[in-house]
């Protein structure tokens, strides 16, 4: 009997997880590097998990704990900036009739479930770990590589799950690189008020977008887009004070969710990026596999979805077939970009839209040709 394949995975977020879990399942071997010494040293805020990612989650055998911990809804409202409900949209069911459109999660407990499946499939996980060196042999038979704990390996496959900032995607020589959008979030968890039951969105008033998405029973995540700032101009301990600024703006259940922006540790404040690497996701036999691969603005809400999806197509393509070669892995890009190149374009035209005060756009109509497109299987 052969034994069998061998794949290191570089980096434990949903990508990384993902995979390491669903080719656990069809008996490959699988060590999981993760750079932090704490693996769920996620920001507090939160995450709005469309269909199309709660169907690879299903397919991980964990949409039962999603169930539980997260908020499940099927529409979302468009709100003037002070608070008065315009419009209430039935959202598509990405993820087919039988799952919700959406579920809203606290990002640490999303993180958590993945973790205890990850643990539970038997891959070595080592944490604190990063690859310092790949070498691929000529005749592409897999990658050696030499770690910061020492250690050295040989894997047949590296898939780099390390993020949008991945340095293995740099290492294996290429050069795309995130590049900010013009627009950034300030994001907080908070107690969700009993009205709040969906995602409610504000166009316009003093910033972009003014929004919350329930994360619980007892739990929401609100979040101000605003034009990007210089970093350095921004004293951290001024976050709470900043978004507590833009967000008293805000009418409706705004009063009640600004009265807890009070902690500026709990402030998470970041640019939005877009990056598409194009012609192919590997080099020999190293492949990229979700935000290392592509990144958006989260404006449909879908780079973890897609970075979800991205692990669920190339195990499956990994694991129906004893030959894994150049072929197979541009096949899976040649697969993969037909859908992630529409939801990183439509992301970055809705924001583009705002900055450039575009007031007539079609937004309801690029959102609903993008999100039919991802009821399909991917
Ligand atoms: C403001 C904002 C809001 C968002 N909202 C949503 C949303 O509502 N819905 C949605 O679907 N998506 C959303 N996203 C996108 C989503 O967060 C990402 O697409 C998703 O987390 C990508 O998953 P990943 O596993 O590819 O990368 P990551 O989650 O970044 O995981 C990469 C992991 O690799 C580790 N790592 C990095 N370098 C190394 C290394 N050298 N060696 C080992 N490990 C390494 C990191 O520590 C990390 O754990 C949002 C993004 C932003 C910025």
């Amino acid at each position: 009997m052969s034994s069998p394949r061998t794949v290191l995975v570089i980096g434990g977020g949903a990508a990384g997880n993902a995979a390491t879990i669903l080719l656990r399942r069809a008996g490959v071997t699988v060590d999981l590097i993760e750079a932090k010494d704490d693996w769920n040293a996620t920001a507090g805020s939160g995450i709005t998990l469309q269909g199309n990612a709660l169907r690879v989650l299903r397919e991980l055998g964990v949409w039962e704990q999603m169930e539980r911990s997260g908020y499940g809804f099927d529409s979302v409202g468009i709100t003037a900036p002070d608070g008065t409900v315009l419009h209430v949209a039935e959202d598509l069911r990405t993820g087919g009739d039988e799952l919700p459109a959406t579920v809203g999660m606290q990002r640490p407990h999303l993180q958590r479930v993945l973790i205890d499946a990850v643990r539970a499939s038997g891959a070595t996980v080592r944490l604190g770990v990063r690859a310092t060196f790949f070498e691929q042999s000529a005749d592409n038979d897999g990658v050696t590589v030499r770690f910061t704990d020492g250690s050295e390996s040989h894997y047949d496959l590296v898939i780099a799950a390390d993020g949008l900032g991945s340095t293995t995607r740099a290492a294996i020589g290429i050069q795309d690189k995130p590049e900010p959008t013009g627009m950034a979030i300030w994001r907080v968890a908070a107690p969700r008020p009993s009205g709040v039951t969906r995602t409610d969105l504000a166009y316009g008033g003093s910033a972009f977008i003014a929004g919350y998405c329930p994360t619980s029973e007892s739990t929401l995540y609100a979040y101000v887009v605003e034009a990007k700032r210089d970093r350095a101009t921004i004293p951290v301990d001024s976050y709470a004070d900043e978004m507590r600024r833009l967000a008293s703006t805000y009418g409706g259940h705004w009063p009640e969710i600004t009265a807890h922006i009070t902690d500026p540790g709990q402030v998470n404040y970041t640019w939005f990026d877009r990056m598409l690497v194009e012609g192919s996701w590997h080099r020999g036999r190293v492949v990229l596999v979700g935000d290392a691969a592509h990144c958006c603005p989260p404006t449909l809400a879908q780079g973890a979805a897609l970075s979800l999806e991205d692990a669920l197509v190339l195990t499956e393509m990994l694991t129906s077939t004893e030959v894994w070669d150049d072929a197979l892995f541009q096949a899976y890009y040649e697969r993969r970009i037909a859908r992630v190149r529409p939801v990183v374009e439509a992301s970055v035209q809705i924001g583009q839209w705002q900055l450039d005060g575009v007031r007539d756009a079609d937004v309801p109509g690029l959102m609903g040709r993008t999100m039919t497109m991802l009821r399909e299987l991917p």
